[in-house]
């Protein structure tokens, strides 16, 4: 691709792919849907990325390589039946008996371009054949033994698009409606636990027991379901390294910063928009690291060991319903409250502010001096007055981060 089509890839990889596969099994266990899932980290990430698997009935979608493969088959047993009778002159033995000397018969007939063989199977339109051999004992292939959770009904699933690693989402039939289909390579990053396009959701699966899940048994509703990898290379550093980078990247934050969150329960808005505040119990800052050997708990809010807990305000969206991703301070809370950094989103937030006012969040300190009460009231009235003056700022947020937010689903 990227030497003879290289327009077609501009990305210099495929980062788009409806795949058709017949049924076979070694294309469809959860270990190459696993497999799947993880290739658009490596493709630019979710947000960038589509992949749709479709399966068919199993062994049909046959095309040229089956038909090349049934070729060679017949070729070997066709070299079998002559060495019955006669030494075959391209093996050392004189026989077929092992990998190697069906490869020099392959080479023979098919490889080497002089043999009137490779002439036959040049009626597909592969016109030359180069083999390799590859014997386990001189060139292993080294496998790592890996497991997976084993995905339920997946032989009854034709059709697989990937939302995330180790996160698919796929239902009974495939539907090659083009709107449908299109709608696939919009994303499922936007869809909830199930997702079904209008005007495919009419047709039930009879066959299939009522178990309680309505959309289990519609053959057009697509159910999300995960397929993670429970042991093998990668695993364990993968959840080391998302909890270490959360941690880390909470550490950091500094008063008056965006943060996202991940309200997996909430279906209305899974993304929440939050700001780091000042907090005079923590000398002003808005981050604590839990440093110590204890769990630490500010108003309710545990803190574990290595954790970071924020001060936040949060910040809603003007109107859910529209697209603009416009939003504003909370109408209805008006002041920060310490929140754990584990459904922190560990992304950058950058929020762009719709007119020039400037409402720098106040940085508050408790007196030394005693007079406690004084200067807590005083810090109450100045969050006040920064509330007041923030009610009427409006912040957009870019349609990529919040698909760059919505694909972080491992929590
Ligand atoms: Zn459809």
């Amino acid at each position: 691709m990227k030497e003879n089509f290289p327009e077609d890839i501009p990305e210099g990889h495929i980062v788009r792919l409806h795949q058709h596969s017949d049924n076979a099994s070694h294309f469809k266990s959860t270990g190459a849907i696993n497999y799947f899932t993880t290739l658009i980290d490596t493709r630019g990430g979710p947000s960038q990325t589509a992949f749709v698997y479709s399966f068919g009935a199993p062994g049909h979608g046959k095309g040229p390589f089956d038909g090349i493969g049934g070729r060679w088959k017949n070729k070997i047993d066709q070299a079998m039946s002559t060495a019955e009778r006669k030494k075959l002159e391209f093996t050392d033995t004189g026989y077929i008996e092992n990998v190697r000397d069906v490869f020099k018969a392959l080479d023979y007939y098919f490889g080497r371009s002089v043999k009137k063989d490779s002439q036959l199977a040049g009626k597909n339109p592969i016109g030359h054949y180069n083999f390799f051999c590859y014997l386990t004992s001189e060139n292993p292939i080294s496998r790592p033994t890996e497991a997976f959770e084993t995905l339920d009904g997946i032989t009854k699933r034709y059709q697989i698009v990937v939302k995330s690693e180790g996160i698919v989402y796929w239902r009974k039939r495939s539907c090659w409606w083009l709107s449908c289909t299109d709608s696939l390579f919009r994303g499922p990053l936007e869809w909830g636990q199930d997702y079904t396009s209008e005007q495919c959701s009419t047709i039930e699966d009879e066959s299939t027991d009522y178990d309680g899940d309505k959309t289990a048994d519609r053959m057009y509703s697509f159910t999300k379901k995960s397929c993670p990898k429970t042991a093998g290379p990668g695993v364990a550093m993968q959840s080391q390294t998302i909890t270490k980078n959360r941690n880390e990247i909470a550490s950091k934050l500094t008063v008056g910063d965006f943060v996202l969150f991940r309200k997996s329960d909430d279906d209305v808005e899974p993304i929440w928009l939050g700001r780091i505040m000042s907090n005079p119990d923590w000398s002003g800052q808005g981050v604590y690291q839990n440093e110590t050997r204890q769990r630490h708990t500010f108003n309710g809010v545990p803190i574990g060991r290595g954790e970071v807990g924020l001060y936040v305000m949060w910040y809603e969206e003007i109107d859910v319903m529209s697209e603009k991703l416009e939003y504003w301070v909370s109408r209805s809370e008006n002041t920060p409250i310490v929140q754990n950094n584990r459904e922190l989103i560990p992304i950058e937030v950058t929020m762009h502010q719709m007119l020039e006012e400037t409402n720098a969040v106040p940085k508050l300190r408790t007196s030394a001096r005693g007079d406690t009460e004084r200067s807590v009231n005083n810090n109450v009235r100045r969050i006040e007055d920064w509330h007041t003056k923030e009610l009427e700022i409006v912040w957009k947020m870019d349609s990529d981060l919040r698909r760059l937010a919505l694909s972080f689903d491992n929590f």
